[in-house]
């Protein structure tokens, strides 16, 4: 265990606290020849920590599992989900929970080891990730965070120096992973199936003080409980399609309580507009297709209010009405956060009963046209319409004199919309192409592509030359881009 804390680690491990019955005292395996390929300096800064510190060959050994900071008493924790449909027993099997990290200005921060080697719950697997995946949820996570979208957040990617046999060998490496917590729906779902009563209630006070501490004097706790995860996660979920982002794997167990997007495995950003679009190979039917994400959503926190029935009422014919009833009340959340999205990316400020219309006619003519996503409010709010392929064709015409039209019945000036959408549309999104671009130069050893990329996603809401450039559409393969999970 290091001994000296000048890196500024300062844990905490509250949620060994719960009942035993929630994890597992696990220590990470070690790895032959760790090396530090990505270090995350501005965030490390922003949590309080030494980023020269660690920088060093000390702290390189703690992202790498080979040294255990003070203070800190790594957990695997327990957890269960729905994966495609199916309920399961899962648990962190190739992720190790160090302990919370308490910053300077006393925010509470899981700091998580993903491919730190096996736990009690790695069933069949190695609990190693490769390099590749890791890198891509650094840059994809990152990029999320930049738009503005509640996520986990990356660190450091350590190389380990040892290969991970998939379907070939690829190199190992360990991420390391901040959450604000890695408290899931499925986490709820374990303690429901394979606990008592006192067990999810423990859980749910934990998890109440931990991410809605304003709602603990509340006369029904667990109700409002219920209602505060269902409004975060429609908001959460709508952000998602706001900037055409597809999760990939909303399994339960991939959905947080906090609100927070987690699992960054298939997960890619749409181009061309299709609500059907699925990039992921395990997703042959499209459960979880861009289109159906809010919906997936509703059927996640369905599974979650079942887990709190028994807190709800002693009754338990009462207590499934009053989690029908939350739960009703999430289409038209999840409706209302996107449509106030959307009016935003079109620079609309009120609100008037047609906008859903002109908003759906719009997206209907970027189908019809297979425009791409983000370019097309990009081109809209650079009024560059010569940039968009909807250009010229009588459908868009028209569209677009309503849109003037719409424009011109608010109050604030023209000025005043298009800044509205310069804040609302990003200029730039992780784009296929180009992260995988920077992780085939990653794999040669060069950083470079990605230390690029990773600079102009930092600020995708910013239109100058540096974002322009990774605008461009890929050429043409005919191959549909596929994402692989779990590696
Ligand atoms: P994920 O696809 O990351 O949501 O993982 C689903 C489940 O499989 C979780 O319980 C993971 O911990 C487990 N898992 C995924 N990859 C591995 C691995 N290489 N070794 C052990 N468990 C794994
Ligand atoms: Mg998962």
């Amino acid at each position: 265990m290091t001994k000296s804390n000048e890196s500024g680690w300062n844990f905490d491990n509250s949620y060994t606290k719960l009942p035993e019955f929630f994890y597992s005292n696990t220590n990470p395996t070690s790895v032959r020849s760790p090396e530090m390929v990505k270090f995350n300096e501005t965030f490390a800064k922003s949590l309080g920590l030494t980023a020269e510190a660690l920088q060093s060959e000390e702290a390189t050994a703690i992202f790498a599992g080979n040294d255990i900071p003070l203070g800190a008493s790594p957990i695997a924790q327990a957890y269960a989900g729905h994966q495609f449909g199916h309920f399961t027993m899962l648990g962190d099997g190739r992720a190790i929970l160090l302990g919370e990290h308490i910053t300077p200005t006393g925010e509470r921060y899981d700091i998580q080891l993903k491919g730190p080697g096996r736990t009690p719950y790695s069933r069949g697997g190695d609990g190693r990730a490769a390099l590749g995946p890791m890198l891509r949820e650094y840059i994809i996570s990152e990029a999320m965070h930049a738009l503005g979208i509640p996520t986990t957040r990356s660190l450091a990617v350590v190389s380990t120096g040892q290969p991970v046999i998939r379907e070939t060998n690829l190199p190992g490496a360990i991420l390391t992973r901040v959450a604000s917590s890695h408290i899931r729906v499925g986490t709820f779902q374990y303690a429901a199936k394979w606990g008592s009563v006192e067990d999810t209630r423990a859980l749910a006070d934990y998890t109440i003080t931990r991410h809605y501490s304003e709602i603990n004097d509340h006369e029904d706790k667990y109700l409002s409980f219920l209602k505060a995860v269902i409004n975060r996660q429609a908001k959460l979920i709508s952000q998602w399609q706001l900037v055409g982002f597809i999760h990939g794997v909303m399994n339960t167990d991939n959905m947080t309580i906090s609100g927070e997007t987690i699992d960054y495995g298939p997960c890619a950003f749409m181009d061309t507009y299709d609500p059907e679009t699925v990039f992921s190979s395990i997703d042959a039917r499209g459960r979880y297709a861009y289109g159906n994400q809010p919906g997936i959503g509703g059927w996640n926190l369905a599974r979650f209010a079942e887990t709190l029935l028994d807190l709800l009422h002693d009754n338990d014919e009462e207590a499934v009405k009053i989690a029908q009833d939350a739960i009703s009340e999430y289409p038209e959340l999840s409706r209302g956060y996107w449509l106030e999205g959307m009016r935003a990316k079109l620079g609309i400020f009120n609100v008037e009963e047609q906008d859903e219309t002109l908003i759906n006619d719009l997206l209907n003519v970027m189908k019809q046209y297979k425009a791409d996503y983000t370019n097309t409010f990009r081109a809209l709010t650079r009024e560059a319409h010569e940039e968009s392929v909807l250009q010229g064709t009588l459908e868009f015409n028209d569209w677009y004199k309503r849109w003037q039209e719409r424009l011109s019945r608010q109050e604030q000036s023209k000025e005043a919309a298009l800044d509205l959408m310069r804040k609302s549309n990003p200029s730039i999104i992780p784009r296929n192409h180009r992260v995988e671009e920077a992780l085939d130069a990653a794999q040669e050893d060069d950083y470079s592509v990605m230390n690029k990329l990773l600079e102009a996603l930092a600020n995708p809401y910013d239109y100058t030359s540096v974002q322009e450039e990774y605008c461009k559409l890929p050429d043409s393969t005919g191959l549909p881009y596929r994402t692989y999970c779990g590696t």
